[in-house]
């Protein structure tokens, strides 16, 4: 595309020989013929003048500020410009100062642009230029802020029965090569979750079972099954529900709940006989996640005082370790929840992003594709950010990004899978991070597992026998204590427990622990070392819960054995 702005901009620089004639007429040939093409692209692409050079010249010749911005910078939370405009006039429209809102421009600011845009953002606009670079740098971060998604574990068309026939989906169902009813089923669910479908329905037709979703009104085809699979499904989901799985001439409703990560989704039931067969629909309705305050996790008073003074280091890295759904990610989006302050550069790298942050900014990487996440962490690093989470660190170039960006002072948080805090400190040698990054960098790790709490409406008071005692590890069995459990009340559907809370260990790395970090010391010498410098683990902190009636010797156990 080609301005008026454009020629008088160009022949400016004529004037003062940065571009000559014949460049000139090439450039306004390709801007002619090129829509998508901007003048300044064309500038820095075609011909090789550089990037600063046209920054300060458009900022020389429209006597307009030149700056460097990062994501910090752009503080616009309404929609005022579309994204259409954005992208094709390349610009980024930055923030609101009462009635002025400031744009960036990569290229000269066209007058009728400025108008085009005073109009639609109802604003004076106020130009200001950025180089190419940043420009890019921004995009980058920006494109890669997406809804929170579950992640999808299988796909469903290689089971669909419009694609394959139906004689082979049924064989290999008998074989027990198909995933399992309850596989298909929540690969379904999550499926219509991650399209904002809020009901899915079960059809059977004439010669199909078809599961179509809705969508605001509108039913999508999701996959077909051959016919018979109405009973698999209606067996599944009648049992999960509570009804009756042999009543198939009767209208029925029920409901139940499914987790997905940290997703927690409540589904009703309805099932309706038809001339073919059952039909049956669900309503999916998704709990709010909500980030929960660090003071909630469960971490009992003097830990969450060494929780907060871990989190108040100006730099380091901090980890969260646990196996599998042990609630790391929530710990995770506590603890930088407790770090939001205007004064901090907070970015986060996210795989998948799991809860939406007003106070940061979030990408979402694909971990696994290592070149992407390395390029995507050196454009991050460009932005100066104080504190960095990443998601978690799960092989060689994770754990190496994040004690880099820990050694070149952000405080970084993430989570890795390990059985204990001690035991994360030789995975981390293993990953291949040196000792002489780590010794420096580490400033804690906590260890948890997730347990159910004591419903408090059916609590009750016994004393434990030696056997249970010793079974959680206290020795000394002539002490006389009490230990609680649920009776089981209506509340919590008679099982005694309500919710969930944390037993946990927390390793803060002093000085001498540092010390033998950076000897690479065995786990034997790390653990003497930590003991002595006051470290409590796991199941000495579990016994204290039980003490105070949280939680049962019976879930401690279960947990840790
Ligand atoms: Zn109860």
């Amino acid at each position: 595309m080609l301005f008026d702005e454009d020629i008088a901009f160009v022949t400016n620089l004529i004037t003062k020989n940065i571009l000559d004639k014949a460049q000139y007429e090439r450039l306004l040939k390709i801007l002619k013929e090129n829509q998508n093409k901007t003048c300044t692209e064309v500038l820095i692409e075609e011909f090789g003048i550089s990037d600063n050079l046209i920054k300060k010249e458009i900022a020389t010749y429209y006597n307009i500020p030149e700056v460097v911005l990062s994501d910090a910078h752009i503080t616009l939370k309404e929609n005022l410009i579309s994204s259409v405009t954005c992208t094709k006039y390349r610009i980024i429209p930055v923030n609101v100062m009462g009635t002025e809102l400031t744009v960036a421009f990569i290229n000269p600011p066209y007058k009728n642009l400025l108008e085009l845009l005073k109009q639609e953002a109802k604003k004076v606009i106020v130009p200001v230029v950025i180089s190419h670079t940043n420009f890019k740098d921004l995009l980058k971060i920006f494109n890669k802020v997406e809804q929170a998604k579950i992640t999808s574990k299988i796909n469903l068309e290689q089971y669909d029965a419009r694609k394959v026939s139906k004689d082979k989906i049924l064989e290999a169902h008998k074989l027990g090569r198909l995933p399992s009813i309850e596989t298909l089923l929540d690969e379904i669910i999550i499926q219509s979750i991650n399209a904002n479908a809020h009901d899915i329905h079960f059809e059977t037709l004439e010669n199909e079972l078809r599961i179509r979703i809705d969508k605001d009104g509108v039913l999508e085809r999701l996959v077909s099954f051959p016919k018979e699979f109405i009973e698999f499904f209606g067996n599944v989901i009648k049992t999960k529900g509570g009804l009756n799985t042999f009543e198939r001439k009767k209208p029925q409703e029920g409901a139940y709940t499914v987790e997905f990560g940290d997703k927690e989704i409540d589904i009703r039931i309805i099932t309706l006989p038809t001339l073919h067969g059952e039909r049956i629909a669900l309503r999916l309705f998704l709990k709010k996640a909500t980030i929960k305050p660090i003071e909630d996790l469960g971490f009992l008073q003097k830990d969450l005082e060494n929780m907060l003074y871990l989190l108040n280091k100006p730099f380091g890295l901090i980890l969260v370790t646990g196996p599998a759904s042990s609630g790391k990610s929530t710990t995770l989006y506590a603890m930088v929840s407790e770090l939001n302050n205007p004064q901090k550069n907070i970015i986060t790298v996210e795989d998948p992003v799991e809860f939406k942050l007003d106070f940061a900014t979030q990408i979402k990487i694909d971990a696994d594709t290592s070149l992407n996440f390395t390029e995507t962490m050196k454009a991050i690093l460009k932005q100066r950010p104080n504190v960095i989470m990443l998601s978690e660190i799960r092989d060689a170039d994770t754990g190496t990004i994040a004690a880099e960006a820990a050694l070149n002072g952000n405080l970084v948080l993430s989570t890795m899978l390990a059985d204990s805090a001690i035991g994360a400190i030789p995975r981390l040698s293993h990953l291949g991070i040196p000792a002489h990054w780590l010794a420096p960098t580490l400033l804690g790790i906590i260890n948890q597992k997730l347990v159910r709490k004591i419903c408090p409406l059916c609590k009750e008071e016994y004393i434990p026998s030696s056997e249970e005692l010793r079974r959680v590890g206290i020795q000394d069995t002539s002490i006389e204590l009490k230990f609680y459990r649920g009776k089981g009340c209506s509340n919590c559907g008679g099982t005694g427990y309500s919710g969930r809370t944390i037993i946990y260990e927390i390793l803060v790395v002093d000085e001498e622990l540092k010390n033998i970090i950076y000897q690479d010391s065995s786990a034997r010498k790390l653990k003497e070392t930590a003991v002595s410098g006051g470290f409590k683990n796991i199941r000495y902190n579990a016994v204290k819960k039980i003490l105070i009636g949280e939680i049962t010797t019976s879930e401690v156990i279960r947990a840790l054995g």
